[in-house]
């Protein structure tokens, strides 16, 4: 089992570091994640221009997968930035008049502040962390008349709750001029997604989460309502410009230079998925999460997300009194050379958060619960 966990030969440089029990300190925080050697080894293909036949190839052949992916006939745009790029080019592209920010957590409370620095009236839906933004709620506010874009993180990455998207994305047909934004970073492989059904207007996620991949790469797919609105909207800026995105896409390119070699470890991501098949996928990410969840009860810790709006790719425990998270963590990282991460925001030390996103199997989940136990009896 050791041995599934070494690196193949992969440069002669990693190759010859020594290893000791894993060459590297394995991650298990939410994000970035493990990124296989597989992974690495395709991107670490020959360089080709951005504008010539080789990289429309390469872009018109993982076109088809992403929208499988997305559950979209729109076009899915490849963006070199990491998630935040695409988070705050959305309020740049898509707001006139006010936007309501879904605030539940440390990634949904800053998509606010980011929404104020692009110099945007900008409101908050506030819940307390570890509870999930409602449908009732997003209504009462939307029903004011005050706005015209409204942003949901899908899966609250801080506190691990995942938001009751479908029946957020309903509100949709009642309110048909509010663009509904939608951060999909900790979710997006882990569970369906379908955009064209929930009817959003943009769907956003990023390359070190689920996609297990280096981080750099951002991915978004947008409604034809989300093209008519940025076409009204001033100060779209040029990297971020979704009507760029669009007349580049249609030839099959990206306005700027892309991330090549992520997009690369894309491709063979993307294929890894199909042959997996999506809903084994979603499977296998719902059993590995229910295997840290149970280690979870083992050990009588509680969830820091709400019952019923518990996320898939990552579990966010509550500490108990006289728990020492820091220790644990870096004692697990010395005995096992595993991180996982010790609480995020102002919720640091007061819950920690494991990761099963992305290439994780049963036998390294299994690995990840016997270091666990034995870093415990250790404290
Ligand atoms: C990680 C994460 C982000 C930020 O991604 P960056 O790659 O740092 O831009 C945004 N939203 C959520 C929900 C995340 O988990």
């Amino acid at each position: 089992m050791l041995e599934a966990l070494m690196p193949v030969a992969l440069t002669p440089f990693l190759s010859t570091i020594p290893t000791p029990m894993r060459d590297h300190v394995k991650l298990f925080i939410p994000g970035p994640v493990e990124v296989s050697a597989d992974t690495y080894a395709a991107m670490s293909q020959p360089m080709i221009g951005h504008r010539s036949k080789d990289f429309t190839n390469l872009y018109a052949d993982i076109q088809p997968k992403l929208q499988t992916l997305f559950g979209t006939t729109q076009r899915v745009y490849i963006s070199t930035s990491s998630a935040w790029g695409l988070m705050e080019g959305s309020i740049r592209n898509l707001v006139n008049k006010k936007v309501l920010n879904c605030c539940c957590g440390a990634f949904s409370d800053k998509w606010y502040d980011v929404s104020l620095r692009c110099g945007k009236q900008a409101e908050e839906l506030k819940v307390e962390w570890g509870q999930p933004i409602t449908a009732a709620l997003v209504e009462a506010k939307l029903a004011t008349g005050e706005f015209d874009a409204v942003t949901l993180v899908h899966s609250e990455t801080s506190t691990g709750v995942l938001n009751p998207i479908e029946e957020i994305a309903k509100l949709k047909t009642k309110f048909p001029d509010v663009m509904f934004i939608v951060d999909t970073v900790s979710s997006f492989t882990t569970v369906p997604m379908n955009f064209d059904a929930l009817g959003i207007d943009i769907l956003l996620t990023g390359s070190q989460k689920a996609f297990a991949m280096p981080p750099g790469m951002g991915l978004f797919a947008a409604s034809a309502a989300a093209y008519a609105r940025a076409a009204t909207v001033k100060d779209r800026g040029y990297y971020f410009d979704l009507l760029e995105f669009q007349a580049n896409g249609e030839k099959d390119m990206t306005p700027s230079t892309p991330c090549i070699a992520l997009i690369y470890g894309l491709q063979h991501q993307l294929n890894k998925m199909i042959e997996e098949g999506l809903d084994n996928r979603y499977a296998r990410h719902a059993k590995l999460n229910g295997m840290v969840h149970a280690w979870v009860k083992t050990h009588g810790f509680e969830f820091f997300s709400a019952e019923g709006y518990r996320t898939k790719g990552l579990t966010c425990v509550k500490n108990k009194d006289g728990f020492d998270v820091g220790a644990f963590v870096s004692l697990l990282k010395k005995r096992h050379n595993l991180a996982i991460d010790g609480g995020y925001g102002k919720i640091k030390g007061k819950t920690f958060r494991i990761s099963n996103m992305g290439d994780e199997s049963e036998a390294s989940i299994t690995e990840l619960i016997a270091a666990l136990d034995d870093t415990i009896g250790a404290l």
